[in-house]
């Protein structure tokens, strides 16, 4: 369950991928560790040069998410005492993560070289290890008590629970994360980048529903600044990470099979509440090239929307060659026709 179960000093610093599910676990992680009295590193957003260290290191068949990952832990390699790298198998009983998340720890100890102490604790909710086991154990294995580590995990359940909150209200990413963090992560939210709305003095032309992964609707460095881009097309956008557990739950119990991926599942349930609700004009799904369960996902959606709207569905396939100029273009085109249709021309 653990690697290197010995005792971390107080002070001593942790380093996280900002990466992956950094994008829906970070405010858990930070206070579950702070609690312990460690001190937590978040490697810099994602640059081209992560990209490219990223998609030198992992296999070719990795998806890009995948790839950035490995950018983001080479980056952090010289400046941490040890770096954490959870084993996310199931977070919520029934549901799970992806394959190629449940072999992150494997894939980076064996083709990362120079890498500190590799932390590792195995979530797995399906089998009764939730976030909270886990990390009790987790907290063992360093050398706390039981009562201290179970006291640091549920101030990380409080930290997730308000950053939920945050999002449930329509926040960005970063604008959940400040709710709870204000000082010292100031940083990172500007650097994160993906605050955006209409905001005042811009015509809105279009409610567009933006779905796919967190790691890939937050992360600007990975889908080319996207959501900045929409907003200053005259966007206002609602996300798959703005629904609550509830929705995802009552939205996935109206369709004909509920999803196991958990991704997967948040995505169709945020297509069929906008479709139902009549909360946006389109939908854009941001997918991974190389995602096998995007792809059957992405299938899903679309024959979901056919069958029972004339809503415009985009799907954008994102990866490490993905171009600005391309993905501008399609973004003009998608936000006229939606224009268009608001307005009663042209509408289907
Ligand atoms: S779900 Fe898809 S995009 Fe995410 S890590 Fe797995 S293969 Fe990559």
């Amino acid at each position: 369950l653990h690697s290197s179960a010995m005792r971390l000093a107080e002070g001593a610093v942790i380093g996280l991928p900002r990466a992956l599910l950094f994008f829906e676990l970070y405010p858990f992680w930070r206070a579950f560790f702070n609690g312990l009295g460690l001190v937590c590193a978040v490697s810099a957003p994602t640059s081209p040069e992560t990209i490219e260290i990223g998609a030198r290191e992992a296999d070719d068949g990795t998806c890009l998410p995948v790839k950035t990952f490995y950018g983001h832990a080479a980056s952090l390699r010289d400046r941490v005492d040890a770096i954490f790298l959870p084993r996310l198998v199931s977070l919520t009983r029934g549901t799970y993560t992806c394959p190629k998340m449940l072999g992150i720890p494997d894939m980076i100890r064996h083709n990362l070289e120079r890498m500190p102490r590799i932390l590792v604790t195995c979530v797995d909710a399906t089998r009764g290890t939730g976030l909270v086991e886990s990390s009790v154990a987790l907290g063992r294995s360093l050398g706390r008590s039981a009562a201290h580590a179970r006291t640091a995990a549920r101030a990380g359940l409080e930290a997730l629970r308000v950053f939920r909150d945050g999002l449930e209200q329509n926040l960005s990413f970063s604008q959940a994360i400040v709710e709870q963090f204000p000082r010292e992560i100031s940083r990172l939210c500007r650097e994160t980048g993906n605050d955006a709305s209409v905001g005042p003095g811009r015509r809105l032309r279009a409610r567009v529903g933006l779905v796919g992964h967190a790691y890939n609707l937050f992360d600007p460095g990975v889908n080319l600044d996207l959501v900045r881009k929409l907003a200053k097309l005259g966007c206002d956008l609602r996300t798959s990470e703005h629904l609550s557990l509830v929705e995802v739950e009552a939205e996935s119990s109206l369709l004909p099979k509920a999803i196991f991926w958990s991704g997967g599942r948040r995505v169709l349930a945020a297509v069929s509440l906008f479709r139902r609700q009549r909360l946006v004009d389109g939908i854009i799904h941001v997918v991974s090239f190389g995602c096998g369960p995007d792809s059957m996902v992405g299938e899903i959606a679309e024959r979901e929307i056919r069958r029972s709207s004339s809503l415009p569905y985009l799907a954008l396939t994102i990866d490490e060659h993905a171009a600005e100029a391309g993905l501008v273009t399609r973004l003009e085109a998608f936000t006229d026709m939606l224009e268009r249709r608001r307005a009663g021309v042209g509408s289907a």
